[in-house]
C-alpha cells in the first residue's frame, strides 16, 4: 500500500475500535445474523439520514439498483438511460433487470449525466433516467426530474458515492422515486464487506422491495412473489450503525480538504483542470476528489506520483460503452465525447477523513513536481 492511499481505512478502524468490536460482539451474543435488530435500527437511523420514510437494506449497491428497477417493473424490452461516465456497476443493474442500458454524455464542467444528452437518447421504450451522483456531487435533479414527468419516466437515483450529499438543500436519496446507495467499504460510509440500501418514501414501492430482498417472503416459508437473497448482513449493519453518526463530521472534513486541493491546485491552471462545483450542489460529499490533467502526460503524473508513496487513482480508465462485458449490448453508433475526454485525462487524489494535512500537502507537492517535470506537455481540455 502506497503511504499516502487513495482511502485509509485502517486509521478510521483504529479510531473506531472499540465501539465496532463492541457492536459485532453484540450481534454475536444475540445471534441474530439475518435481517436481526441491528438491520431495522440502521434502516431507521438511514432512512432519516437520506431524508426519506423508508431505507430497505440490501447486500450491495448494485443490488439497490436492481431491486428497484425490479419493483418499478422495469425489465425486458425496457430502457433505462444512463451517464457513460459512471462506474460500471449503474449499467449492469439495469442488465440484472433485464432491462437495456442507454448510456448519455456528461457535461464537461461537473462530469455529470448531461440533461440534454439524456433527453436525446429518449425513446418510446425508455422507461426510467438513472442519474448517478458521481464523485459525491448530485446530478442536476430539477430538469431530470420534470424531463420525467413530461415523459412519464421513473427517476431513479444512484446515491452510491453521495452519502450526506445535498442538492439545492435537500438529500440526496429523497430526490427520485427511490435511490440505492453502496456500502462498499471505501464509500463515504463503508461496511467492512460488502453491503447497500434502498431509500424511497413511496410505501408501496418500499413494501415491495421488502419482499424481492428476501425471497418475495414476509412471513418464513410463505412467499408471494419471486423474489432474492439480497439482504444487509446484521453484522454489517451494526458496523454501519456506529459509523452512521460520524458521517456529518467526516464528510466536512472531506469539504475542507477539498477546498485546500482546490486553493493550491489553481496555481498549477491551466495543466490541471478541477470537476468543478455545481451551482445546484448545496453539499458536495467528495467521495472522490478528480481533476484533469493532459492526456498524454497522465500516465507518466500517475506513476510520478505512485513513487512518492501517493496512491492516485483513475474514475474511470474505460468508459462503458468501451467496455469488452458490454460488446453487442450497446447501441454502438453512439459517441459520448465529454466522456471518453475524461476517461483519458481524470486524475484522482487522495481524500478521506483521515487524510491529514501533511499529507494533503504531500500530495501537493508531488503533482507540482511531477507537472513541472513535464511543462511543455500542455493543458488538458
Ligand atoms: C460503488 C458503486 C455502485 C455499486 O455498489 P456496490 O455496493 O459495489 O455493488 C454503483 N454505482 C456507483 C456509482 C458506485 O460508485
Amino acid at each position: 500500500m502506497p503511504a499516502i492511499p487513495l482511502v485509509n481505512l485502517q486509521r478510521q478502524y483504529q479510531r473506531l475500535a472499540p465501539e465496532i468490536d463492541r457492536a459485532i460482539q453484540t450481534v454475536c451474543a444475540r445471534g441474530d445474523f439475518v435481517l436481526g435488530r441491528a438491520v431495522e435500527e440502521f434502516e431507521a437511523a438511514f432512512a432519516e439520514a437520506a431524508g426519506a420514510r423508508h431505507c430497505i437494506g440490501v447486500a450491495s449497491g448494485t443490488d439497490a439498483l436492481h431491486l428497484i428497477l425490479r419493483a418499478l417493473r422495469v425489465g425486458a424490452g425496457d430502457e433505462v438511460i444512463l451517464p457513460a461516465n459512471t462506474f460500471i456497476a449503474t449499467a449492469q443493474a439495469v442488465w440484472c433487470a433485464g432491462a437495456t442500458p442507454v448510456l448519455a454524455d456528461c457535461d464537461p464542467r461537473h462530469a455529470l449525466l448531461d440533461v440534454a444528452s439524456a433527453r436525446a437518447a429518449i425513446t418510446p421504450r425508455t422507461r426510467a433516467l438513472l442519474p448517478v451522483h458521481l464523485y459525491g456531487q448530485p446530478a442536476d435533479m430539477e430538469p431530470l426530474l420534470a424531463l420525467g414527468r413530461e415523459r412519464g419516466l421513473h427517476v431513479i437515483e444512484d446515491a452510491a458515492q453521495a452519502h450526506g450529499a445535498e442538492y439545492r438543500g435537500r438529500r440526496c436519496g429523497s430526490l427520485g422515486i427511490a435511490a440505492g446507495f453502496s456500502f462498499y467499504p471505501g464509500k463515504n460510509l463503508g461496511a467492512y464487506g460488502d453491503g447497500g440500501a434502498i431509500t424511497t418514501s413511496d410505501d408501496a414501492l418500499a413494501g415491495e422491495i421488502r419482499l424481492l430482498r428476501n425471497w418475495g417472503s414476509r412471513v418464513k416459508y410463505v412467499h408471494d412473489v419471486m423474489g432474492f437473497n439480497s439482504r444487509l448482513d446484521t453484522i454489517q449493519a451494526a458496523v454501519l450503525g456506529v459509523k452512521l453518526p460520524h458521517l456529518e463530521a467526516w464528510n466536512q472534513r472531506r469539504r475542507t480538504l477539498a477546498a485546500r486541493y482546490r486553493t493550491a491546485l489553481r496555481a498549477l491552471s491551466p495543466h490541471v483542470r478541477i470537476v468543478e462545483e455545481a451551482p445546484w450542489t448545496s453539499r458536495h460529499a467528495y467521495h472522490l476528489f478528480v481533476v484533469r490533467v493532459r492526456a498524454g502526460a497522465r500516465d507518466r503524473i500517475v506513476k510520478t506520483l505512485q513513487a512518492r508513496g501517493i496512491g492516485a487513482g483513475i474514475h474511470y480508465p474505460i468508459a462503458i460503452h468501451r467496455q469488452k462485458a458490454f460488446e453487442g449490448l450497446l447501441d454502438g453508433s453512439h459517441r459520448f465525447p465529454e466522456t471518453e475526454l475524461l476517461a483519458s485525462e481524470a486524475l484522482t487524489l487522495p481524500l478521506c477523513p483521515d487524510l491529514a494535512d501533511e499529507e494533503a500537502e504531500t500530495v501537493i507537492a508531488g503533482l507540482t513536481m511531477a507537472l513541472d517535470a513535464g511543462a511543455s506537455e500542455g493543458a488538458p481540455h
